[in-house]
């Protein structure tokens, strides 16, 4: 991929000027987290990590993943409406991962009662990576699609004007006025929007389902204030105050302090250690009421692991898109190597072929958030352990993609100004409404740029490993 920044990236003293300005910039346009020293506080905060220089993107490969993004928001509508598809998936994955059984429980609990959601509210990010190949040539891979609590949408609508201010004080204005717009934060809301009307109580509030302790508050404040903006109401609540204060009606409308409930916009849930009994109790509320939840558990489900791989199995995308035959083909294009660990031949054969070449892959469970997938000698050894075990089938294998990287800087808060090889994970955002069967909105929101440094096998802006970036189309 091409390197557009050789000339400054090694020029000290130019760098060490454009950081400066670039942290005050970031402060200044709102790029914010809170510490993770005082993490629930609001009077001391810094700026969120993101990189000196935008790094550049193929202009083909940026353009696929805009262009494939409303097909998977199809995809991923079609697969939490099919009970038999997730049912058949997951069959092997519930019965050695708690987490996911719960939900599965939930799931068909939900089913059996009839739901009472009418209107539904999809919110992802498909998440890629640009593989090299062997002549050099970048592919667009994807990592992962992720349904629920899909962030950095609101921060990265502000990254963009860092950079461009980066680069003038480079020296380097013609490239700067190249930078794209972007603003997922104004999609997000807008899908929000169209769901809190389609509901169709004007009194209804948005609930914000957040964490007990919220780093990453002021990227969810942005979709916050575009909400706002369009006066309707927002609330924020952690799922400790939905067991306590929550409550159903005898039409499923939700309430919690005397307030109706027409969105739950989920901000947490997709851990384990979320969840104790009463957090388990306010989530089946959540999910039996009649508001519109973004995600509702078939679409939280539809997002694991597990069903990315079924995905990859010749056959499945025409199954779940019949007449779309275009979008299969895009949709396809995208995949890497996905592979089953069921117990079996299939499953066999191919845990033998990763414990002798492990570099080949990533060992995934189904889990999210960054930081619990395995690599090189550890997923060797783990494979090793449990290959003759059903707790194989809690993983699933991945082949590894591996981008060229380029020189970058990396700027975190309390930590030195050093050149860094870095490698760029591209997000899309996907927003979509449904009322009953017609989809009433389907688009792709913005985009969001992740860079690490290689030395970082796992990912993620919120596990502290990745930074936010801006895509330099090229
Ligand atoms: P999570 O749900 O934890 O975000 P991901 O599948 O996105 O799980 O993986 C986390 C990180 O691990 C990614 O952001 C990426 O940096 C790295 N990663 C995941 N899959 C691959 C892969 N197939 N090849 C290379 N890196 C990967
Ligand atoms: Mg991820």
């Amino acid at each position: 991929m091409a390197a557009p920044w050789r000339d400054v990236v090694r020029d000290a003293a130019a760098v060490r000027e454009a950081a400066a300005v670039a942290v005050d910039a970031a402060l200044l346009a709102g790029v914010l987290m809170r510490t993770g020293e005082q993490p629930r506080a609001s009077d001391v905060v810094n700026y969120a990590p993101f990189t000196l220089l935008p790094s550049a993107v193929p202009r083909a490969l940026f353009e696929q993943a805009y262009a494939v993004q409303q097909d998977f928001n199809l995809l991923v509508d079609a697969i939490s409406r099919n009970k038999e598809f997730l049912e058949q998936t997951l069959a092997s994955t519930i019965k050695v991962d708690d987490f996911t059984a719960r939900l599965f429980r939930i799931y068909m609990q939900v089913l059996e009662e009839g739901l009472a959601q009418t209107v539904f509210l999809g919110i992802n990010r498909s998440d890629y990576m640009f593989d090299c190949g062997v002549d050099g040539t970048a592919a667009l891979k994807q990592i992962e699609i992720n349904t629920i609590a899909a962030s950095f949408g609101g921060l990265t609508s502000r990254t963009a004007d860092v950079h461009r201010l980066v680069l003038k004080v480079l020296g380097k204005t013609e490239e700067a006025s190249r930078l794209l717009p972007n603003n997922p934060s104004k999609g997000l809301a807008l899908g929000i929007a169209k769901a809190w009307e389609l509901y169709g109580s004007q009194s209804a509030v948005v609930m914000f389902l957040v964490e007990e302790i919220q780093r990453n508050i002021f990227d969810q404040r942005c979709v916050e204030l575009e909400l706002w903006n369009r006066n309707i109401r927002v609330i924020r609540k952690r799922f400790r105050d939905v067991f306590e204060k929550g409550s159903l009606d005898d039409t499923r409308r939700l309430y919690i302090d005397g307030q109706e409930v027409a969105v739950v916009y989920y901000r947490e849930g997709y851990v384990p250690q979320t969840y104790d009994q009463q957090n388990w109790e306010a989530r089946l509320l959540l999910e039996r009421s009649r508001a519109v939840k973004c995600p509702d558990i078939a679409t939280q489900l539809a997002g694991t692991k597990k069903v990315q791989q079924e995905l990859s199995r010749p056959g499945t995308l025409e199954k779940l898109l019949p007449g779309h035959p275009e979008a299969v083909a895009r949709v396809r294009a995208t995949f890497a190597g996905l592979y089953s660990l069921d117990e079996g031949e299939e499953g066999d054969k191919i845990a033998a072929t990763a414990i002798a070449d492990p570099e080949r892959f990533v060992l995934k469970p189904q889990r999210e958030g960054g930081g619990n997938n395995l690599y090189g000698e550890e997923l060797r050894q783990v494979l090793e352990k449990i290959k003759d075990s059903p707790e194989r089938t809690s993983y699933i294998l991945m082949d590894k993609i591996k981008p060229q990287p380029a020189l970058n800087y990396l700027l975190r808060a309390h930590s030195p100004l050093q050149v860094s090889e870095c490698i760029s994970e591209l997000g899309i955002f996907g927003v979509y409404v449904r009322q009953g069967q017609e989809m009433v909105l389907n688009k792709a929101a913005g985009h969001l740029l992740r860079t690490k440094a290689i030395e970082h096998a796992d990912g993620g802006v919120a596990a502290g490993v990745a930074v936010l970036d801006t895509p330099y189309v090229v």
